[in-house]
């Protein structure tokens, strides 16, 4: 089977740090391969994921561009998009496209005759209520969880073919990152009001324990970054609602020792900080669609202890492979009983739901009936 996986200009693939829908197709790809997939990637030239073949428009990941004025980010998603449609008409040998750009990627090859398409939602669909409100019907989709595809709007929710949830390389068989349990608790995620860093900063605060969080404000990645941006009033991330956010509501709590903030970490320094995690928290003041980090942080033995929100009871469950509480109250007695918790209990449920081969074989599923629905139509 050949596939065309549209990965977005947003990021390179694997992207160097953080990442959300890059790291889904950095996971799902190897996987494909390895059943035997021809895999065609739509994405940045700078990717270096192994695949048959890549295509491209720009160079390197477009994401500092998400701050431009709207008009032209859907410039650049449009761009892409052409391209990607062009090599459609240039051959007939797409046997299906696996596209992941929000409503951009949908729009355009919805208006134009090729293979069949399965879209993956990887967003809250209350997002664009227009746009997913009528949803093209000559496209197949699927969620990141059932949650997420109970909130979405109806014609949505009776046409996805199902969800697949988010798997994590680090849930492979043969990956066995451990680490000495340190002290610290972790936020894993990017900087922002849905995430609830806050929550955890004051939680954390309020009990004594020492807190970690990773992830970029709004593409920031280090403090340096963030104060060129805090310091110039014309640049235009200043003011942006994350940066905001990080100044005014987290880093009050910041004291460089109980409660810190590190920036966007990658590669061996993200999974060595989260590995030796005491509990990763997930205050999520948002119906989290997905939850990369949530499985993550299970496949590395690291209990999950969060609000009982969006995806979060569907892939923790609660006594077992980590905690979930409905108040801040609750969520701060829980995360004093962390070490109840069995690490191996969570990599073995890692192993079981979210690896990279279960995700793979999920989707060859969903490629089959993407394909047999266009047959019949
Ligand atoms: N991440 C990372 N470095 C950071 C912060 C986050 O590599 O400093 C990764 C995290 O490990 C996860 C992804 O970025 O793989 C975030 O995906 P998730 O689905 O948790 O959240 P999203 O941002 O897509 O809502």
């Amino acid at each position: 089977m050949n596939v065309l996986i549209n990965a977005g200009p947003w990021l390179e693939v694997p992207p160097p740090g953080y990442g959300g829908i890059e790291n889904v197709v950095a996971t799902l790809v190897p996987a494909l391969r390895e059943r035997g997939v021809r895999v065609i990637l739509a994405s940045v030239g700078a990717s270096d994921l192994e695949v048959d073949e890549l295509i491209s428009v720009y160079d390197t990941g477009q994401f500092g561009d998400l701050q431009k004025p709207y008009n032209q980010v859907m410039g650049i998603a449009h761009a892409h998009q052409a391209r990607l449609v062009e090599e459609l008409r240039r051959r007939d040998d797409v046997d299906l496209v696996h596209d992941h750009l929000e409503v951009v990627g949908p729009a355009v090859l919805s208006a134009f005759d090729g293979p069949p398409v399965l879209h993956t939602l990887h967003w809250d669909l209350r997002k664009h209520p227009a746009f997913y409100g009528s949803f093209p019907q000559s496209i197949a989709v699927n969620g990141v969880s059932e949650s997420q595809l109970r909130r979405a709007p109806e014609a949505l929710r009776d046409a996805a073919l199902g969800a697949v949830h988010l798997a994590t390389p680090l849930a492979g068989h043969d990956n066995d990152v451990r680490a000495e349990r340190g002290e610290h608790f972790v936020v894993m995620g990017r900087v922002c009001r849905l995430k609830g860093q806050h929550v955890a900063a004051r939680v954390c605060q309020k009990l004594g324990l020492p807190l970690v969080l990773a992830g970029p404000v709004s593409g920031l990645g280090t403090q340096a970054d963030l104060e060129t941006v805090t310091q110039d009033p014309y640049h235009p991330l200043h003011g942006h609602p994350d940066v905001r956010y990080h100044a005014d509501v987290v880093a009050p709590y910041l004291d460089g020792d109980m409660v810190r903030w590190i920036g966007a970490v990658g590669g061996q320094e993200r999974d060595d900080l989260y590995a030796s995690a005491r509990a990763a928290l997930f205050p999520i003041q948002w119906d989290e669609p997905g939850g990369t980090a949530v499985v993550e942080a299970l496949a590395l033995g690291v209990p999950p202890v969060g609000l009982r929100r969006g995806c979060l009871p569907e892939i923790v469950e609660h006594g077992r492979t980590g905690f979930l509480a409905d108040t801040e109250e609750e969520l701060a007695e829980w995360l004093l009983r962390v070490d109840e918790i069995d690490p191996e209990e969570c990599r073995r449920e890692a192993r079981r739901r979210f690896s990279p081969s279960v995700m793979a074989e999920r989707y060859l599923e969903l490629y089959e009936r993407t394909i047999s629905r266009s047959r019949s139509r």
